[in-house]
């Protein structure tokens, strides 16, 4: 971690391209960890090495202990078939057909490490100065994500202070809270996108998971254990590296408790008070390589204190129960204000307060659990022009370095860009139908240039978006001529 944070206080000194941001996105840590770090599980017992002693390899990455292969021997001697002779098998088994056996490799976890020798390395990583400080961490996101400035404050101090408390001494006195977060804003405003960027800056692991597939314990659907599991194999079941990791659960809003129902609310309230234990931090038995429990899956303890949880969602209805709550306080005495004055408030969720969450169908101790609420505002035509041509990685930029690859440069009029704005106000998804709008008129493009060695150019206008007109070609510029510009 120390050298991740290093590097973002350096590379915000420096400023450069960041490519090394992404090769550092690139490389799992946990991967270039030395492979003795991992241990071996028995394919058929499930217990690992440690317990049962060295194990014989099979084929396939599957390793039996040796007492699960002598009792497999036992029994087949038992059955009357003739016996195996053991010292054949030396040679690895490879002349036996093991191919009905599925390879289990990410069944594998690392080992623990002594409680002490865990809490040096942790006071090591995490050094007070090495923390890069929120307006660095700000500065960073700023690159990738456009707008949401409330939110992306927010975000960096509670990350800033997460880390923080990670790094304190569990013999202090003040215990400080965990800064779990809440995520508030329309579908497409950049929430999932925002703690993407964020886990990549920080170099920690990231599960990403729905609200939706949760479910009670025993009945259809995840138990909400699953969460970890995922974490832990984002993380190559490195279970130290897990316990640091970020978890961001989607679609919260549709676990609210249901309303009028009569039925047991196992995918609504249930799930809220099963995530409760989670978020508060605990130790938790969990599936290793698989989601759910079953005797065939080995199971680890992953420690949930450490992890940082983020829950998002839209909230859809909660504009309306908080227009209600603020007309209700205005109208009531002389200084009242006009009824409609909250109507047209675009930012009106901002106004959030946990009254109204528990009014929408949360429940008490799951907001209490998420102190950091942040809001997200919906897109305008002028932040979906942002998002096409500022972030580091966006669309339009992606498409000119395809291009460029051509020899060939690619421009949007400005025009073209509100008027794709435009289409994608229309479809009501904020800045997600950005990319299916371009990608369809995109396509004619990128097939048709390759074609052509003399287009050196290509400008797409608002005609072409609205499919009134064809884009601007222009060839290259050969013996110093001016470049000839055709229409077709
Ligand atoms: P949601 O809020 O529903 O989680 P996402 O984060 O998945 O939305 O956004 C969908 C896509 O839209 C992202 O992958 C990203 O490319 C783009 N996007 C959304 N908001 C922003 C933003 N504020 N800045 C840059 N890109 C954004």
């Amino acid at each position: 971690m120390s050298n991740n944070f290093d590097d973002i206080n350096k590379d915000l000194d420096l400023t450069e391209e960041d490519t090394d941001f992404d090769k550092k996105h690139n490389s799992k840590k946990a991967k270039e960890d030395d492979d003795s770090e991992y241990e071996d599980i028995c394919y058929l017992c499930r217990r690992p090495e440690s317990v049962t002693g060295k194990m014989i390899e099979l084929p396939s990455n599957i390793n039996v202990c040796t007492d699960c292969m002598q009792k497999s021997f036992d029994m087949i001697n038992k059955n009357g078939i003739p016996t195996i002779d053991l010292s054949s098998l030396t040679g690895g088994l490879s002349g036996i057909n093991l191919s009905i056996l599925e390879p289990k490799a990410n069944q594998r976890i690392k080992k623990k490490k002594p409680k002490e020798q865990k809490d040096n390395e942790i006071k090591d990583k995490f050094d007070i100065k090495k923390i890069p400080a929120p307006h660095k961490i700000k500065g960073q996101l700023d690159k990738y994500v456009v707008g949401q400035e409330s939110a992306k404050k927010a975000i960096s101090v509670a990350v800033y202070n997460h880390y923080k408390r990670i790094m304190l001494p569990e013999s202090e006195d003040i215990e400080i809270e965990k800064s779990n977060v809440l995520m508030i804003g329309p579908t497409g405003s950049g929430k999932t996108y925002l703690v993407k960027t964020l886990a990549r800056l920080l170099d920690v692991p990231l599960a990403i998971t729905d609200a939706t597939s949760l479910t009670e314990a025993g009945y259809i659907g995840d138990d909400v254990e699953s969460v970890i599991s995922k974490l832990l194999a984002a993380a190559d079941n490195d279970i130290e590296r897990a316990e640091h990791g970020i978890i961001f659960i989607d679609e919260i809003d549709k676990i609210a408790k249901k309303r009028n129902t009569n039925s047991r609310d196992v995918s609504g309230e249930s799930v809220q008070q099963a995530l409760l234990k989670l978020l508060e931090g605990s130790e938790v038995e969990v599936p290793v390589g698989a989601t759910s429990k079953n005797a065939m899956v080995p199971m680890t303890t992953v420690d949930t204190k450490n992890i940082l949880f983020i829950c998002g969602g839209a909230f859809s209805d909660l504009d309306r129960i908080i227009k209600e709550r603020l007309t209700k306080k205005t109208t009531i005495g002389f200084n009242g204000d006009l009824k409609d004055k909250y109507d047209k408030d675009p930012n009106i969720v901002s106004h959030v307060t946990d009254d109204d969450l528990r009014e929408f169908g949360m429940i008490p101790e799951f907001i209490g659990r998420l102190p950091i609420v942040c809001t997200f505002e919906g897109m305008t035509k002028d932040m979906l022009v942002r998002i096409l041509t500022e972030p580091k990685n966006a669309i339009i930029r992606q498409y000119q370095r395809l291009l460029e690859l051509d020899e060939v440069s690619l421009e949007f009029s400005e025009g073209a860009l509100y008027a794709i704005a435009e289409k994608a106000m229309n479809k009501n998804t904020g800045a997600r139908a950005l990319r299916s709008i371009i990608e369809d008129f995109m396509l004619d493009i990128m097939y048709e240039i390759p074609k052509d060695d003399n287009i050196g150019k290509v400008i797409i206008t608002k005609e072409y978006i609205e499919g009134k007109g064809i884009p601007i070609i222009q060839t290259r510029t050969i013996y110093g001529h001016v470049p000839m510009i055709e229409q077709n």
